[in-house]
């Protein structure tokens, strides 16, 4: 008998993200040997709970009484979150949104799949710079896109040359994601504002516009005085993709949305067909409760303080014991060299400590390896004496 599924993703579920992967490895091997023996940095999971304001701002929500409140909406989402966030990036940015501008959606995921089936036809191209967030692939494949990938430098700062050299009369996206997963890179001003010009240039030349699309659920996750720059000074083709999966620590509720820059032409008709995307693919809109929640919380900060902890604590032992690791600027990921060249290999050589990682060839950069430190700090502080024997013994 053949397959039961499709041979897509038969192929997809065989080379499926090692991120997960790894997760059930160490799922296995905590059931086998106890969940506090095994050091499992493998997915970007917040340990922080949401904060104290917003859940308490949940309970008043959820026994909210109001007829209609659990009814179907408007599919771009309801105006007073819309509102909410407009006013918000109105404020940050110093760009003039209102709700028009906004759609809500299920996480930063689902924003990502409503930019690219709002955009691009099949056979398009995305261009997407090295390491990269891995799902980005499948939800390229989801709308027949092709993607391209422009390695980033040393730093993981990008290389504008290998943009250039991506781009083509195909391309209909450049996505980047600042701060990154998997390297904690933020990219500088001066950068966007050069890709900002480059992506005019191509889209003028081609008589077609091309999008930059920010994909930043990290944006407020950031180290010392870092500031993530705002795209929309940079490009006048701009939309952003973010949730609150990371900030406010509610991956499990699905709720982020999408920011059309206000200098883009024909907003209208960018909107609407978002709404519509939204529909058709099969959200419908993005859960009810948590966009009345989101609309409460947009000028909530994250706790950085176990974050904070742990970068440092990992940043420090790991240089103390020999590797080669660049200090990430935002997010919670760390994303060191592998001190042997298959980082496959490396990884099983730190699963022998009990220390569960990502290998970099599933972010599409072989010879390094994630960390996610998204955990109690003293999961690092245990995890420290395994790194220090791997690298010894590789
Ligand atoms: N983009 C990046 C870079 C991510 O790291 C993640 C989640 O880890 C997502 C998008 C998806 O976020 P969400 O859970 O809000 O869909």
């Amino acid at each position: 008998m053949k397959s039961p599924v499709s041979a897509k993703i038969e192929n997809f579920m065989e080379r499926s993200s090692w991120i997960r992967k790894m997760f059930e490895e160490g799922a296995r091997l905590k059931a086998e040997l106890g969940a506090e023996n095994i050091f499992d940095f493998t997915l970007g999971n917040p340990v922080n709970e949401p904060p104290a304001q917003v859940l308490a701002e949940l309970e008043r929500l959820v026994s909210d009484k109001t007829p209609g409140t659990h009814r179907y909406m408007q599919n771009a989402g309801f105006g007073e979150a819309r509102l909410a966030v407009a006013d918000s990036l109105s404020k940050r940015s110093g760009c003039e949104f209102t709700q028009n501008h906004i759609i809500m959606t299920a996480g930063a995921g689902g924003a990502l799949n409503v930019i690219i089936k709002a955009l691009v036809d099949s056979g398009d191209e995305i261009v997407i710079t090295a390491p990269y967030f891995p799902e980005y692939l499948f939800y390229a494949d989801n709308h027949q896109a092709i993607v391209k990938i422009a390695e980033t430098d040393e730093n993981f700062q990008l290389d504008l040359q290998k943009i250039e050299d991506a781009l083509t009369s195909k391309t209909r996206i450049l996505l980047l994601n600042s701060p990154n997963n998997p390297t904690g890179a933020v990219y500088p001003e001066e950068a966007l504002k050069e890709v900002g010009a480059m992506l005019e240039r191509v889209s003028q030349k081609n008589g077609r516009p091309v999008y930059l699309v920010m994909d930043e659920p990290y944006r407020k996750l950031v180290y010392g005085q870092v500031a993530v720059p705002e795209i929309f000074n940079s490009y006048k083709r701009s939309i952003v993709a973010t949730s609150h999966s990371k900030d406010l620590s509610l991956p499990g509720e699905r709720i982020g949305y999408i920011a059309i820059g206000p200098d883009n032409d024909d907003i209208a008709k960018i909107g609407d067909a978002m709404t519509l995307a939204n529909r058709i693919l099969g959200f419908v809109n993005a859960p009810a409760l948590f966009q009345r929640l989101a609309a409460k919380a947009q000028d909530v900060k994250p706790d950085m303080t176990v974050y904070t902890k742990n970068r440092d604590l990992l940043l420090n032992g790991l240089r103390g014991a020999g590797y080669d690791v660049v200090s990430p600027e935002g997010g919670f990921y760390l994303f060191p060299k592998s001190p042997i060249a298959d980082d496959v290999r490396f990884v099983d050589d730190l699963k022998k400590m009990k220390i569960l990682v990502v290998p970099g060839a599933g972010f599409g950069r072989i010879g390094h390896f994630r960390i996610s430190f998204c955990c109690d700090t003293a999961v690092c502080e245990k995890a420290l004496p395994g790194f220090a024997e791997a690298i010894k013994g590789a």
